[in-house]
């Protein structure tokens, strides 16, 4: 029989494409999302094989259990389910809090009845504005914890703990991912962050918008790297209660990139400012050398390379 993964928040950007990555490695899967950021556009590729991928809608603030479900067993719970932009957990503040605190919980409550394993989807965010670039896992960041940004940072630092006292409680096997400024092919126009930004206004001949003095830095890790690193922690043996930053070493100031999306975009570059975000972090850059040591892993794809797919997508779609 097939493993079965389930997936809170599977129909997002990252979690549609490691979808495709669990189907493809001949796992079934059952997608959990109530559609606030993500979309069944996203699974558009599995509507049609609901025995290898069930959507079930549900908001996983809300109760629910293995019963609820209908599920029998799985080999492994992904939390991925939580609003991702600045721009959509500042929209739902108060929904990306409980996604991160009621969710994750959930989450585990359902891995602990079903003998899996439990996967967290964190982020870099839990590093703040850091003092210390690259950040290695075991920096313990610098967050403004009553921030506009807090409904994230501190929602995906309360689902690590959580997470972790799981681990020691209950012994569960947990991994905790800490993604780094992931972009690639389903990023939503309209979601606000850096990459989509830059690539809709490069296409549509407008200036790039910089926030700030455009010197602050970035990392951008194309989904298809990101994947394999998620892929990798997630099924290897003997990584229970280890944290990984997922992301791509390689930095750049946010005018550098500005530079590069125009010229992958074969348009001359144009910006324009605009008020850097309250608490928007001056520097991030993961250190990877974990993740390299213990899962085998490190970016493959070039930031032109993967701006070229990912644009090249962008152009694809049919006008708004
Ligand atoms: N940014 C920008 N122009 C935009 C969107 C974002 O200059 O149109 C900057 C933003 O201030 C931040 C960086 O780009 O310094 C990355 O922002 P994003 O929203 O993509 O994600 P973050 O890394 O802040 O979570």
């Amino acid at each position: 029989m097939p493993d079965t993964a389930v997936i809170l928040g599977g129909a997002g950007f990252i979690a549609s494409h490691l979808v495709d990555r669990l189907v493809a490695e001949g796992q079934n899967v059952v997608v959990l999302d109530n559609f606030c950021t993500g979309s069944r556009a996203n699974l558009a590729d599995h509507l049609a094989h609901p025995d290898r991928v069930r959507i079930i809608q549900q908001d996983v603030s809300e109760p629910f259990t293995a019963e609820s479900l209908g599920l029998a067993d799985a080999a492994t719970v992904y939390q991925m389910a939580s609003p991702a932009s600045p721009v959509h957990y500042r929209r739902l503040s108060l929904e990306t809090l409980t996604a991160n605190a009621l969710g994750t919980l959930g989450g585990l409550t359902l891995a602990q009845a079903l003998h899996a394993r439990f996967v967290l989807a964190s982020t870099s965010e839990v590093y703040g504005d850091p003092e210390m670039s690259p950040q290695p896992e075991t920096y313990w960041g610098r967050v403004n914890p009553i921030g506009e940004r807090a409904c994230y940072d501190e929602g995906k630092r309360f689902a690590e703990a959580l997470t972790m006292e799981w681990h020691r409680r209950h012994q569960l096997d947990v991994r905790i991912l800490r993604f780094f400024n992931c972009y690639g092919p389903r990023m939503q126009t309209e979601d606000g962050r850096v990459v989509p930004n830059f690539i809709s206004q490069a296409l549509a001949g407008e200036p790039l918008t910089v926030y700030g003095d455009g010197h602050q830095t970035r990392s951008f890790c194309y989904v298809s790297d990101e994947v394999d690193g998620i892929y990798r922690a997630a099924t290897l043996p003997d990584l229970g209660g280890l944290v990984f930053n997922i992301g791509n070493p390689e930095e750049h100031t946010i005018l550098e990139f500005a530079q590069i999306v125009a010229e992958v975009a074969g348009v001359p570059l144009t910006t324009v400012g605009k008020p850097l975000p309250p608490d928007d972090p001056t520097r991030r850059r993961p250190d990877i050398a974990r993740a390299r040591r213990l899962l085998g892993w490190e970016p493959e794809v070039s930031l032109r390379d993967g701006l070229l797919r990912t644009i090249t997508e962008f152009r694809a779609r049919p006008p708004a």
